[in-house]
């Protein structure tokens, strides 16, 4: 799954994906290995093992966690839908053939608001009270008249249920058909992680794989598409009746049903067919998608050694109801924007995220659907892994996106968002972390799965495990471990297992620190005269007072800049170099592909200083997000990361200009109201204006992808830091483009609306808000109301906060505008008092994932600690348990932002002041 809707969270970030190295190939062959294993090694080595607890096992169904007893096992179902779109229900029936592997009295599955109308076993009917469901523990239980003997049966049900408004179960999509703008009405399904229990009683745990047919009965205009071809199709009264081939074996969240007046486009690639569906009149814009993906599928062909499984692949956009996109076999669902794209209207930025959304999910359908994480506790095998090889796919084809450096998922161009493996970082560095592996013991804890830890940090370590054992030995390893177990189960052991197999090292002994786990080391660096850099390692925390200290096997890297590369597996507290000559720059972490900080002593940062034109920009970013991360952990002040800064030499790569407007984005939101933010807002807009004075307004001919997205860039987060020339610059441009669209291109639109809507009088917010009314293009249309967000006058921002319970945006993207008010108006407050008071409608528009999070990620945004006591008020009375993470980790950035904005505001003052002596 990708970019469920984390928007309302810290710093407001909602994407997912991405980093590593730019050449990967290159890097690994150039790497000398130096392998420094001292007797102490070993003693830390048999240490680790003991402190690391109950290293896991590899798949055992018996031994996998859940809920349902393992006695019974579904081999195949037959499901008949007939929804009613007049009343938003449906009234369905399944058999279900189950091996009973030893004598039961009961039946237990799963159902979730779905009422269960009768009951067979082997044609014979129960008693309605025999049927037992409990909507609190999602389950249905059936009492049997007599013991049921081991081996094959049958057991047939007749049920009803919603059809939701919300992405949960089957739910339906109102929009505007594109052309006509009639109104209309669509069916889509979301199961992921337990919401098919919402459309059908199954075994809904991974593990409890089955083949799924599936028919449905829908009006005879419209298309219905599934996970497998259609087998047959009838008319019937009041519509027709459509058959689906039945699936390989496979676990039941992985099952899809969309259906409307749909459109296609198609390709084949060897026996697949590969469409792209949306709904009438936009398929064409699929033709993007459509081509990525036929360069996906061949190249995962390749690269797994496993080809695609099934006939079809169908792509499908939805225009709502949920807001990222959702790996179901053979069909894979998409929000509409993160899918189809318009050359006339859409950015760059669009165009790569679709590729990256598209090589994301497409790399599911081998890692998640042919070979599935046994429970949620290994959800990351699915989501880090699925992220780091779209990346690296991604990468191999884009080499000009630069996307291994490049910002996270640019889900939303308007705000600047961190770059991927810092956003997981710095998560991972507060005492609200959790390890990658962690234990699921509830359907909410398996929501909660989905943070950015899994994605991202279980990304970020695949690839620092990939550089360390080369690019081909891993993806070695990866096809052993795919033939071994397709159409089963595993769990984080066997894909350790595999890799070890193919490299001959012991994989598991090192990752078991980095997934099993929280948090992540530093690496201090001193270099002595005589040659000779100690050095130590310890946990790296940020506002965590008395962590627990931990020890990580590190897969360190290093050169002597300008000179040879070279790696060691720090396996202890302490290691040295030899031989590092006293007058040479010293960089740790090549490329920054390592998912840990290093901290230099006073010499060696000087050194690396002056060394700064001579590195590359991976490794300059890395520096930068590094001596970022020290001001914010207190251990260095904020001189280190903007000494560093002042010294860059010119230029306008992307990944290094996004570090800073990242840094001085989260400056300048976190000192509003500060006595010092002007003074701030004037030294930012001079660390940034040389660049824009470079770029300029106009692009240039020939310029690469990824100057056009940092004008964007420069120009929204001046026009943010108050810099009047921009300001002005963006009025006279939009008002050209309200007498002519085609006088502002693309990629400078979502920026230039945005600070328009910030700085907007009541007569440019209508005009706005008539424009976000009328177009039926999502991108654009969000774009408009995006640019609403950013008032900071109280009435305008009284005026966008109710559009978030009206039907004006799809339901996914309506809610999250009061998240996004609160962290663009600078009014946080009034963004939180209007949730509250209309929390209810807020929350019906919400997926299972967004529920938990939804009010603490509003106080995320709080700079204040008397909120610290509201929010915890607030949790009491109305939030259920499975939100207490959350809540945790909202207290946590309040506090942080406190104590960080008393102290920066201190240190800058003296470093102006400094500067201006
Ligand atoms: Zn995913």
């Amino acid at each position: 799954m990708v970019g469920r809707d984390r928007r309302a969270r810290r710093g407001g970030r909602f994407g997912e994906l991405s980093l590593p190295l730019r050449n990967v190939r290159n890097q690994s062959r150039s790497l000398i290995r130096h392998m420094r294993v001292p007797l102490l090694a070993f003693l830390v080595l048999f240490l680790i093992r003991s402190l690391v607890a109950a290293v896991e096992k590899p798949f055992n169904f018996n031994e996998t966690p859940g809920k349902l007893p393992k006695e019974v096992v579904p081999t195949e179902y037959a499901i008949r839908i007939v929804s009613n779109l007049d009343n938003f229900t449906f009234a369905g029936s399944e058999t279900v053939k189950l091996n009973v592997r030893s004598p039961v009295r009961q039946l237990m599955l799963n159902g979730l608001e779905l009422k269960i109308e009768a009951a067979s076993v082997d044609g014979k009917e129960l008693p309605l009270s025999a049927i037992k469901t409990d909507n609190e523990k999602e389950l249905v239980t059936l009492t049997l008249p007599s013991e049921l003997g081991v081996g094959d049966h049958a057991l047939t049900l007749r049920f009803t249920g919603k059809i939701n408004q919300q992405g949960q179960g089957l739910f339906y999509m109102p929009y505007q058909e594109q052309g006509s703008g009639a109104r209309k009405v669509m069916l889509g399904t979301q199961f992921e992680a337990t919401d098919a229990r919402r459309f059908f009683p199954c075994w809904d745990e991974p593990a409890f794989r089955a083949r799924f047919q599936l028919t449905v009965v829908v009006p005879e205009n419209w298309l219905a598409v599934s996970n497998m071809p259609i087998e047959r199709e009838q008319k019937i009264g009041g519509g027709k009746e459509v058959r689906f081939a039945p699936t390989p074996p496979m676990s039941s969240y992985l099952n899809v049903f969309v259906a409307g007046e749909l459109d296609f486009i198609e390709s084949q690639v060897g026996r697949t067919q590969i469409r792209v569906i949306a709904t009438k009149g936009k398929a064409e814009l699929g033709r993007y998608a459509l081509e990525a993906s036929v360069q996906i599928l061949k190249y995962y062909n390749d690269y797994f050694g496993v080809p695609y499984p099934l006939p079809k692949l169908d792509q499908i956009a939805l225009p709502g109801g949920f807001g990222g996109a959702m790996e179901n076999w053979g069909g894979i669902t998409y929000y509409e924007s993160t899918l189809l794209f318009d050359p006339k209207s859409s950015s760059a930025e669009t165009k790569q995220n679709i590729y990256e959304v598209l090589a994301h999910e497409m790399a599911h359908m081998w890692f998640g659907d042919l070979v599935t994480m046994a429970w949620w506790d290994n959800l990351w095998l699915n989501e880090g892994f699925a992220s780091w090889m779209g990346s690296k796919c991604t990468a191999h084809f884009n080499p000009q996106w630069e996307v291994w450096l490049a910002r996270e998922l640019p889900r939303d161009p308007a705000r600047r968002t961190g770059i991927a493996k810092e956003a997981a970082m710095q998560g991972d560095a507060r005492s609200t972390t959790h390890p990658i592996q962690q234990r699921v013991a509830t359907e909410a804890e398996a929501n909660s799965a989905f943070d950015d830890i899994t994605y991202k940090k279980g990304q970020s370590f695949l690839r620092m495990l990939e550089s360390f054992l080369s690019e081909d030995i891993f993806r070695d390893g990866i096809r052993q471990y795919i033939d071994a177990h397709k159409y089963s189960n595993t769990t984080t052991a066997d894909l350790w297992n595999a890799l070890s197999d193919a490299s001959n090292k012991s994989v598991g002994e090192i990752a078991a620190g980095w997934t099993e786990q929280p948090g992540f080391p530093v690496v201090n660096v001193k270099r002595k005269a005589d040659g000779k850099v100690p050095l130590t390692q310890e946990r790296f925390t940020v506002n965590f007072k008395n962590a627990p200290s931990l020890l990580w096997q590190i897969p360190l890297t290093y050169s002597v800049v300008g000179g040879i590369r070279a790696t060691l597996l720090m396996t202890d507290k302490t290691a040295a170099l030899e031989n590092i000559p006293a007058d040479r720059a010293l960089k740790l972490n090549l490329n920054g592909a390592g998912n840990y900080r290093v901290e230099y002593d006073d010499p060696s940062w000087q050194l690396l200083l002056k060394s700064l034109p001579k590195l590359g920009v991976e490794d300059r970013v890395n520096l930068m997000s590094d001596a970022w991360a020290l001001v914010q952990a207190g251990t260095a002040p904020v001189s280190l990361y903007f000494g560093l800064v002042e010294k860059l030499p010119a230029s306008t790569d992307l990944a290094e200009r996004e570090q800073m407007i990242d840094v001085l984005d989260f400056i300048n939101r976190l000192l509003v109201g500060n006595p010092q933010h002007g003074k701030f807002q004037h030294y930012a807009q001079s660390l940034l204006r040389p660049t824009f004075e470079t770029l300029g307004w106009e692009p240039k001919s020939g310029e690469s992808p990824t100057v056009a997205t940092l004008r964007g860039s420069l120009i929204g987060t001046l026009g943010d830091l108050s810099d009047p020339e921009i300001i002005d610059g963006c009025r006279v441009r939009f008002e050209k483009y309200l007498a002519n669209p085609k006088s502002l291109l693309p990629d400078l639109r979502p920026a230039i609306l945005a600070v328009v809507g910030r700085y907007a009088d009541e007569k440019t917010w209508n005009k706005l808000h008539e424009l976000g009314l009328k177009t039926t293009s999502i991108e654009e249309k969000q774009n408009y109301y995006n640019a609403l967000t950013e008032t900071t006058d109280p009435k305008l921002i009284k005026k966008t906060l109710p559009i978030a319970i009206t039907d004006e945006l799809p339901t996914s993207r309506a809610v999250f505008l009061v998240g996004r008010v609160g962290r663009n108006s600078g009014h946080p407050d009034l963004a939180w008092e209007f949730a509250r008071k209309n929390m209810k409608a807020l929350l019906g528009k919400i997926d299972a994932a967004g529920m938990n999070r939804y009010a603490p990620g509003l106080f995320t945004f709080f700079s204040d600690e008397s909120r610290v006591a509201e929010l915890k008020s607030y949790a009491k009375t109305n939030l259920p348990a499975p939100s207490v993470p959350d809540v945790t980790k909202a207290v946590d950035e309040i506090q942080f932002r406190a104590e960080f904005q008393k102290r920066f505001a201190i240190q800058l003052n003296a470093w102006i002041e400094k500067k201006n002596r």
